[in-house]
């Protein structure tokens, strides 16, 4: 029996893509009499709004869908990022870093999974006092610490972690209490999460989540990375889809009337509106 979850996060309103998101995660906890939790990624402060939780909440119930607890925030859980900070910190794995993105853009020899890889600029400096400074992990030395590890899903199969490919990450950021990759792998573990399910964009973040599972000893949860609701772009490639890019918000539709139980069993049977499919292929790009 698996305990899924879905883990919004407030920047925007809910579309097809996201209702597609957390049909598959429950589902596959229920039809096996397992739970669906729901978090709240609330952390980024620079794009979080509150205003928008209780549209989440009502596009998921319109949708016909129930969590089981109480919902959780991941702004109540700052304290458990923070330690599992000063953790890595005190194994010597993470190192502060001064540089602004635009800094790391112009330095960055390489582009990885998740953009320009960080060129190690800051390895080995202390930061200067009162800087303000975000935590990398030091992904060589961390990967070295923990060894080969492998990791499992359900759709793609065995995976070798190769957190390298993505270089030094931000763990603890300068403008939120901890990066999406320490907050969510945290989180699925404090939540008890057997199977982390979510969209293939974010198939690779898993090699990572897996090596910070190794250093926390946390519990290794299986995952399932599904596939993803995209659009043709101008080229007739597909993209994920957007609000800010004209998918319709599902907060709009329950306002005009539509039925949320309908679209959502025409998910499931994979009934998609006009120029909507479902790209099966893992680990797309963003
Ligand atoms: N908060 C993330 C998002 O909205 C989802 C993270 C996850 O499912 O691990 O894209």
């Amino acid at each position: 029996m698996h305990r899924t979850r879905f883990a919004p996060s407030p920047n925007g309103l809910l579309h097809l893509g996201h209702a597609f998101a957390a049909i598959m995660a429950h589902d596959l906890a229920r039809q096996q009499g397992g739970a669906f939790l729901l978090r709240i990624e609330d952390i980024d402060g620079t794009r979080s709004r509150a205003a928008l939780v209780p549209e989440i909440l009502a596009d998921l119930e319109w949708l016909g869908l129930s969590w089981d607890g109480p919902v959780v925030y991941q702004s109540d859980r700052l304290a458990s990022y923070a330690a599992a900070g000063e953790r890595l910190m005190a194994q010597g794995l993470l190192y502060p870093c001064t540089c602004n993105r635009a800094e790391v853009a112009m330095a960055a020899r390489d582009i990885g999974p998740d953009g320009p890889i960080y060129p190690g600029t800051c390895r080995g400096k202390t930061a200067p006092p009162g800087a303000d400074a975000a935590w990398r992990i030091d992904m060589a030395r961390a990967s070295d610490l923990a060894g080969p590890l492998w990791w499992e899903d359900e759709l793609a199969g065995r995976q070798l972690a190769g957190p390298e490919a993505f270089g030094d990450v931000v763990l603890l950021r300068k403008e939120a209490p901890a990066s999406y990759h320490l907050a969510a792998t945290l989180d699925d573990a404090a939540d008890g999460i057997t199977l982390v399910t979510r969209g293939a964009d974010l198939l690779r973040a898993s090699h990572i989540h897996r090596l910070l599972q190794a250093l926390l000893d946390l519990p290794v949860p299986g995952w399932h990375h599904h596939g993803l609701l995209v659009e043709a772009d101008a080229n007739g490639q597909p993209r994920k889809l957007a609000k800010r890019r004209g998918s319709p918000a599902l907060a709009d539709l329950r306002r005009t009337g539509e039925d949320g139980r309908a679209l959502a069993a025409a998910l499931r049977d994979r009934r998609l509106p006009a120029g909507i499919s479902l790209a099966a292929g893992v680990g797309m790009a963003p």
